[in-house]
């Protein structure tokens, strides 16, 4: 039999009216002779509430009890999808992680796959069922208990399932109609992509385009999945969505495709650190040891000998996700008290975005930083700090700008017209 993947997001299963109309999506497929293996996320709303619940009883919280709570959303709706499907005369059966079972790292919310054994599933098959419902988002560790992927974690599920199963596509149905050159929702100028290469979607995702999950890009791009996303509210068929798929499969395409944005980011200055060697690693391995998410770095060694500083100095900037400057404050505080850094000053800067613009065209391209920098100047928005890779450039900027410089850039690349 042939199978497929089929992925149904938060918005996509908010309700029993928005999951029987997922279920009869489902129904089609196996109409048209498909096994489908389907994956659920938590209704939406769902997972935000057991996390603030989690954080409310325990603010440093045992991870292996958050996985326990957090999880539990994708349950419901597994349950739900199959008893659905079943009310509607289609043979399914739902299975939460520990069952199939998905085995992943003991990373406890931030988990990985190991492998899903298939024997479990193909019986189901074998016997006569049509449809696996699949709870997304959670596994289970090596010391048996419940892991999960991190958010936004089933559509690596559902990619995992297409790559062990040997689907002919993994289709992510969400709430928007496919992978639009920047989120549709700042600007209503973004455009609809047909296609859009692995490399361009993963640096997209990790750069924030929270559209898919990073991790599952990456593990479609190794297994060769045939990754769609599309709407699950409209009438969809084999050409609809956006397909993530190799580049040279691209005909068209421009030096820049996509622009990206983070809000939850933070810039945290050391201010006048001691120029010598060893100094990055004495203040990146304590902050790495302590699961810092460390992304820009920038060090700039200040060529002013300060009077009261013989030698040089230099301040080092770098930012974390948000939620973690504390964290990062409390490590940098306890290795200078332990003397392995010193610093006269430690200011972080909590009203930052990270805007981000992706193509692999940039490989080859001239210009693209001087256009990107000439656009932000133009709304009169100061850059913060800039990082680069061969087909990114990213900027930190204030906040309260974001929304105008991802409308700037996707002017200044002309990414509107197709
Ligand atoms: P789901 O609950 O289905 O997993 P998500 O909210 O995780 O849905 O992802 C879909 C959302 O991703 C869209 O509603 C959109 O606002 C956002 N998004 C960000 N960047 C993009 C992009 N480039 N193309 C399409 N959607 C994007
Ligand atoms: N429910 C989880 C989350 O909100 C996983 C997912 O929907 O992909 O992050
Ligand atoms: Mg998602």
């Amino acid at each position: 039999m042939p199978l497929l993947v089929m992925k149904f997001g938060g918005t996509s299963v908010a309700d029993l009216e928005r999951i029987r109309n997922a279920a009869g999506k489902v129904q089609r497929e196996v109409e048209r002779g498909y096994d489908v293996i389907v994956i659920v996320s938590a209704m939406s709303g769902k997972t935000n509430e057991l996390v603030g619940w989690v954080e409310q009883t325990s603010p440093l919280f045992d991870a292996r009890e958050y996985d326990a709570v957090v999880s539990s959303g994708e349950n419901v709706t597994a349950g739900l999808m199959s008893l659905t499907l079943q009310e509607m005369g289609v043979p399914a059966r739902s299975w939460q992680g520990w069952q199939v079972p998905i085995n992943t790292t003991d990373a406890h919310s931030a988990a990985r796959f190991v492998d899903i054994p298939r024997d479990n599933i193909d019986r189901k098959f074998a016997e006569g069922f049509k449809v696996a419902v699949i709870a997304g988002f959670q596994g289970i560790g090596p010391d048996g208990r419940i892991t999960t992927l991190g958010r936004g974690g089933s559509d690596t599920t559902a990619v995992a399932f297409a790559a062990a199963f040997g689907a002919e596509r993994c289709d992510i149905y969400t709430d928007v109609d496919g992978i639009y050159t920047t989120d549709p929702r700042i600007t209503n100028k973004a455009r609809k992509l047909e296609k859009i290469a692995f490399e361009e979607m993963l640096e997209l995702a990790s750069l924030g385009a929270k559209v898919l999950q990073t991790r599952s890009v990456e593990l479609a791009m190794r297994y060769k999945v045939r990754l769609r996303v599309l709407s699950s509210f409209e009438e969809t068929d084999e050409n609809s969505g956006t397909l993530v798929c190799d580049e040279d499969e691209i005909m068209e395409s421009k030096v820049v495709n996509g622009v990206a944005y983070s809000r939850e980011e933070a810039k945290i200055t050391l201010v006048t650190v001691e120029d010598r060697p060893g100094i990055s690693a004495a203040i990146f391995a304590p902050l790495a040891d302590a699961g810092v998410n460390v992304d820009m770095i920038v060090q700039n060694i200040s060529e002013k000998d300060y009077d009261d500083h013989p030698g040089s100095v230099t301040d080092m900037t770098f930012s974390v996700p948000i939620n973690q400057v504390e964290r990062a404050r409390k490590v940098m505080e306890e290795a200078r008290a332990a003397g392995h850094i010193a610093y006269e000053e430690l200011i972080a800067d909590t009203e930052v975005a990270k805007v981000s613009v992706v193509g692999i065209g940039m490989r080859s391209a001239t210009g693209v930083a001087a256009r990107m920098f000439r656009a932000l100047a133009d709304e009169n928005i100061n850059i913060k700090v800039i990082a680069t890779s061969e087909i990114k450039i990213s900027v930190l900027i204030e906040r309260k700008y974001m929304e105008l410089a991802v409308q700037a850039l996707h002017d200044a690349f002309g990414l509107e017209a197709a």
